[in-house]
């Protein structure tokens, strides 16, 4: 929308507050509210001025004034204030008028307009699968031991004699029981049905909701695919509006991928594919999977660079809790159609020419979806110019489990890095390309590793819950 449609939206709804907002490095929004009476078309070409410095991995005290530039294309009414709220997404820029190099928003869009001139294609595609928990109770304890807390609580919940407030009435979901049961069993249909209103309120296609497969209030909502950055904007207002209804319910929702030791995880498989204006490249009939030989070079792209692209699809320490065998999380760095055990699985059910895509299932959503879908793209696009072809290289196609082939099979499959330090260091050997079209800059990369590496550190100097339960007694 123009910036007179926005004053006009203002005008009309009787908004009393714009809401600016910005992304940091990690993919948390940030915001400043005007009263909708200062908000006039010189705030546009102005912009709104925050003080850089006090985000986590943004500039030093010494050169902290930063500035907001709004993009009026993303402004939706708040659904939860009660004030009436118009929120809109910015790009950030330095007090001379230059582009943030470190704006996560910034680099989305310079992926795009790097796609087109690289001459592949005019448009890439993307479509995250969110999963998150929503928790009754969220507890950390130190000195709790996790797993025992765990394999109890299943116990206590399946106890008749348990007592439980109200009485227990069973039907109880059990540890990866949880795939699409109805109600009694599945507990939070009305929340996901109260979260998808409110996302469809806001702007968001969705195309389903679902209760997932772990135990405790696992749920996935799906939203129609669009281009890159504009996917990124709206996993902001999904992840927004799934907090904050949770809360209204008087829950948390969370997005950590393995809040739980030993159920599933929460991923963000993300579907890709590119077209040219109308017409979709990754599609060609009779092929492996139907694939074109350009999606399965951007298969080999994405599988080559894997293990220094997870350092920006798995950002957490948390991130490697829920790469491991045995949870229909990847570990393997295959490709495959239909087989969930693959990095990359190429869905074939339903699938129309425009409809096919690649899903790259390592992701989960403490990736910052702006990074994250960049640099996808990009190592993608890399296999396509190299033509990397994935079938030389040994990352398959794999159509059987990979879960369970022999040991001398297994030990020809590369595997994901087993930790987010693991991940930092490939990303510090191979990260080209991503400086290569000038979409991140060298300086983006080496303060995004330096900001890990804390977090690395951060975590190793912490006492473990699980420490006591191997050590307390020795
Ligand atoms: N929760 C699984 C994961 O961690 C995925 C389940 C599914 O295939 O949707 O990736
Ligand atoms: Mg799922
Ligand atoms: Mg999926």
């Amino acid at each position: 929308m123009s910036v007179q449609k926005v004053l006009d939206t203002i005008n009309e709804n009787n908004i009393q507050f714009v809401d600016f907002r910005f992304v940091d490095l990690s993919g948390r929004a940030h915001h400043i509210t005007l009263p909708a009476t200062e908000v006039e078309a010189e705030t546009f070409e102005n912009g709104v001025a925050f003080d850089g410095s006090s985000i986590p991995g943004f500039r030093g005290i010494e050169e902290s004034d930063m500035v907001m530039m709004p993009d009026t294309e993303t402004a939706y009414i708040d659904p939860f204030t009660d004030h009436p709220t118009l929120n809109i997404m910015c790009n950030i820029f330095t007090p001379d008028g230059d582009r943030y190099d470190r704006d996560p928003r910034s680099i989305a869009q310079k992926a795009e307009e790097y796609l087109k001139k690289s001459g592949v294609g005019t448009a890439a595609f993307f479509a995250p699968e969110s999963e998150f928990f929503v928790f009754d109770d969220v507890r950390y304890e130190s000195g709790m031991n996790t797993s025992s807390y765990k394999v109890d609580s299943e116990e206590a919940v399946w106890n008749t004699n348990t007592k439980e407030e109200g009485g227990n009435l069973g039907f109880k979901v059990g540890v990866k029981g949880g795939y699409v049961p109805v109600a009694p069993v599945d507990k939070q249909q009305d929340i996901r049905s109260e979260m998808v209103r409110l996302m469809q309120e806001s702007g968001l296609r969705v195309e389903r909701h679902h209760h997932e497969v772990a135990t405790a209030g696992q749920a996935e909502i799906n939203f129609r695919f669009d281009t890159l950055t504009k996917t990124a904007d709206n996993l902001l207002k999904y992840k927004y509006i799934v907090h904050n209804v949770a809360q209204q319910y008087g829950k948390s929702a969370t997005f950590m991928p393995k809040p739980l030791f030993g159920d599933n995880g929460s991923g963000m498989h993300v579907h890709q594919s590119i077209f040219n204006g109308d017409s979709p490249l990754f599609y060609e009939k009779g092929a492996y999977a139907n694939l074109s030989e350009m999606a399965l070079h951007y298969i080999g792209g994405i599988l080559f660079h894997a293990p220094a692209l997870i350092a920006l699809t798995n950002p957490s320490t948390n991130s490697f809790k829920r790469l491991v065998p045995g949870y229909e999380a990847p570990v393997n760095l295959v490709f495959s159609k239909g087989n969930r055990s693959a990095a990359v699985r190429i869905p074939v059910a339903a699938v129309t020419p425009k409809g096919c895509r690649i899903e790259f299932r390592t992701p989960d959503s403490t990736a910052n979806p702006y990074l994250a879908f960049a640099a996808m793209l990009l190592a993608g696009l890399d296999g396509i110019q190299k033509k990397i072809d994935p079938r030389e290289l040994g990352y398959g196609p794999y159509d059987k489990n990979i879960y369970e082939l022999s040991d001398a099979e297994k030990s020809e499959i590369r595997s994901v890095p087993s930790s987010l330090d693991e991940a930092l260091d490939a990303l510090e050997a191979d990260s080209e390309f991503l400086t290569e079209g000038g979409v991140f800059s060298a300086d983006f990369v080496a303060n995004y590793v330096s900001f890990k590496r804390q977090e690395t550190k951060d975590i190793a100097i912490r006492t473990h819950p699980h420490e006591f339960s191997l050590y307390f007694d020795c």
